[in-house]
Formats: C-alpha cells, structure tokens, sequence
C-alpha cells in the first residue's frame, strides 16, 4: 500500500506481533489462536492483518459473510469462521469454504440441507452455545435435539463447540463469569457426549485470555482487541503496543479575532485572538460530534489542540494558539490506546468503536520498519 494520502491510519504489523505474543505467553503453547478480524480488523484492514497473521494463528473469524468473502478474496487460506451467518448466506459460505457458527436449529437444519444438495460430506461447522450474552447460541433445552440431528446426518461435522463471556473485562462479574463458564463446561461436556467425534472448545476473548486463561481456554481463544494493543485494562494496556495511529495534516490556519466564531452554528466564541488549524478529517470519518468544543483533541507536533467549536463532516479545526506549527504539518489525530480511550471516555463510548468508526474513506497504510 503506497502512501500518498494525507489522512490515513498507519498500521504497526511489529506492533501486532508482539501483541500476540503477548498475549501466547498468557496460554498454554497448544491453545489454539483465532484472530479476530471483523469490522475490517478493528478499523485497520482485514486483509492486510489476516495476510501478515495467516501463518502465525490457526483460524481467523469474522462477523459476516462478506467479511469471510474478502479474505479469501485476498488469497487466505486458513479456516474463517463465520460469527453471524443468516440463512440467505448459506450458499456462499459454503462456495467461499468458510465455517459458519450455528446458533438456531432452522439455520443447522437449512445448513445440512444444502450441504446434501451440493452432496458434501463433513462440513466443518461450530456449534455456538449461550451462557448468559443472551445474543446468539443454542441453550440446554436444544442439545438432544441437535445431537440428534446431527448424528442422523454426514454433510456436516461439529468441528468447534464454542460460547460467548458476557463481561469478561468485569472482575466485579467474576461471580457471573465463572457461572458462564461452569455453563458452558456442562452444555459442551453433555453435548459431545452424543455425538461421534470430539470438537474442540472456545470460550475466551482478549479480556477472557487476561482473566480467565486458567479457567477456560479450553484448545482456543479468540483473541481480537487485544491484537490492537487494548486489554480492557490500563496496566495491560501498558504492556502492549499500539497499532493503529490516525494521521492527517493542516490544510489551513486562521487567527480569529477576539469575537469572531468559529464553524457551524457559531458554536466557539473567540475571547481573544485564537490561532485555529482546519484539518480534513470529520464526523463522516468517525470522528465523533461528541467531541466538538474542547472535549475532543488530537496532536501537533506533539502537544495537544483541542478541537474548537462542532465537528463538521469533513473537517475539525482545532486550537494551535500555543503550538508553533505550519499549514502541511502532521496532525495525530489518533495517537495511541490511551489517547483513543480518552476520546472514548469523553464520546461516552468504548475504544472498540472508535476504532471501528473510522470511515473506509480514510485509506490504511501499513508503517514503514
Ligand atoms: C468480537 C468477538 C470476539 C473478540 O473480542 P475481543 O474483546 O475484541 O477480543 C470474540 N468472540 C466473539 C464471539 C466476538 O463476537
């Protein structure tokens, strides 16, 4: 990917090696690794992640299908699982050889059927599980019922039984967590039992890993945030590394005068005399309007402006009064980990979308070593 854009987020690939090592090191050597890589690998690329991963980790997984066609659009090769496959899919997730999760018995049943169509045998699928998400999964009540279905049939085989923390960040939930996985250890245990092969288990994500490696990593993890140097956590943050850095430049500098206003709706009221840098990147971008009028802040040469009046769609200007700083200077927009939680926190949101927000507008380069 060649750089010849001004806004764009630069992607660390040492940066997500370390991170997973870092993450190995919590892990058994034969826990198995699954990277996430939904939401265009967090807001960074998929393809690049998963090109740069394939190797390193045994599955990849994503949201939906097209997620799963673009990886093997892009020449991977390993096994991608499919977290949220809907019954019009069915027939593609089979032509692109990705592994859906099942997680109803209509989509199970729908999915054998079109398998003995297509006259295939051994269809990996993963059974999903719910242990208290209350999002997606079967629950005890399905297991003879499935079992049964599944043992009647050779199209499919149950390659992954799996499930699903519902605040594996929390530690003031560990009492629920443990419940969770004390769930799923039964549903799993009772369903294996019938069928005619042994899938393995997964239950862990990046705070899962940090929390609860001991209790239920089972033979995988799905590790994803965590790839991008999050833990959930400020010290385990620490120890990671970031990877995905948010860049752009000044495109044009103002003094306003004290009185004068500053973008839509007049919202910034000049005191005294302000110096104000316009950059292009805006609300349509992912950069929240919730940062507007001082909440927000990115850095030039490496002090903080704060964003100064709304954001608009394409554009932030930000206060650089005490900045010494040209028109085509670098503007972070997005430094690190702790410089996005604080937007998070100031947006009422979590890092996960920020990241995520970050409109395919903006282009992904990958750093130069
Ligand atoms: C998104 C997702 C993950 C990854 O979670 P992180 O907190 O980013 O590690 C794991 N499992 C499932 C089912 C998910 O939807």
């Amino acid at each position: 990917m060649e750089n010849n854009h001004v806004t764009f987020v630069e992607i660390d690939l040492k940066a997500i090696d370390f991170n997973l090592n870092f993450f190995k090191s919590k892990l058994n050597p034969k826990t198995k690794i699954l990277a996430v890589v939904k939401a265009f690998g967090y807001g960074s690329s998929s393809v690049e992640i998963a090109k740069h991963l394939e190797h390193k980790v045994n599955y990849f997984a994503v949201a939906y299908l097209d997620e799963g066609i673009a990886l093997r659009k892009a020449g991977i090769k390993i096994p991608i699982l499919v977290l949220h496959p809907l019954k019009v899919n069915i027939e593609k997730i089979i032509a692109y050889n990705l592994e859906p999760s099942i997680y109803s018995t209509k989509i199970l049943k729908a999915f054998i059927d079109k398998a003995k169509e297509l006259n295939i045998e051994n269809y990996p699928i993963h059974i999903k599980f719910n242990t208290g998400l209350n999002r997606l999964g079967f629950s005890e009540k399905n297991i003879i019922e499935i079992a049964k279905i599944i043992s009647e049939q050779t199209a499919v085989k149950v390659t992954s039984v799996f499930s699903h923390i519902a605040a594996s960040e929390d530690l003031n939930e560990r009492k629920f967590t443990i419940q969770q996985i004390k769930n799923f250890k039964e549903l799993s245990n009772k369903f294996i039992s019938l069928l005619s092969n042994t899938p393995f288990r997964h239950m862990l994500n990046t705070s899962g890993i940090i929390n609860y490696a001991k209790e239920a990593q089972f033979e995988m993890v799905r590790l994803g945030i965590g790839l991008h140097g999050f833990g959930n956590e400020h010290n385990i943050t620490a120890e990671l590394k970031n990877v995905n850095t948010l860049k752009s430049i000044i495109s044009q500098i103002h003094i306003i005068e004290k009185g004068e206003t500053v973008g839509y709706n007049r919202a910034f009221k000049a005191a005294t005399t302000v110096k104000t840098a316009t950059i292009p990147i805006g609300h349509a971008d992912g950069i929240s309007r919730q940062l507007s009028n001082g909440k927000g802040f990115v850095y030039i040469n490496n002090k903080k402006a704060v964003i100064i009046g709304n954001v608009c769609m394409d554009m932030i200007m930000v206060n650089i009064s005490n900045i010494d700083c040209e028109e085509g200077d670098e503007v972070i927009v997005y430094k690190d980990q702790f410089h996005i939680e604080e937007l998070a926190k100031a947006s009422n949101t979590i890092s996960y979308e920020i990241l995520t927000a970050i409109s395919q507008r903006i282009k992904r380069v990958l750093k130069k070593s």
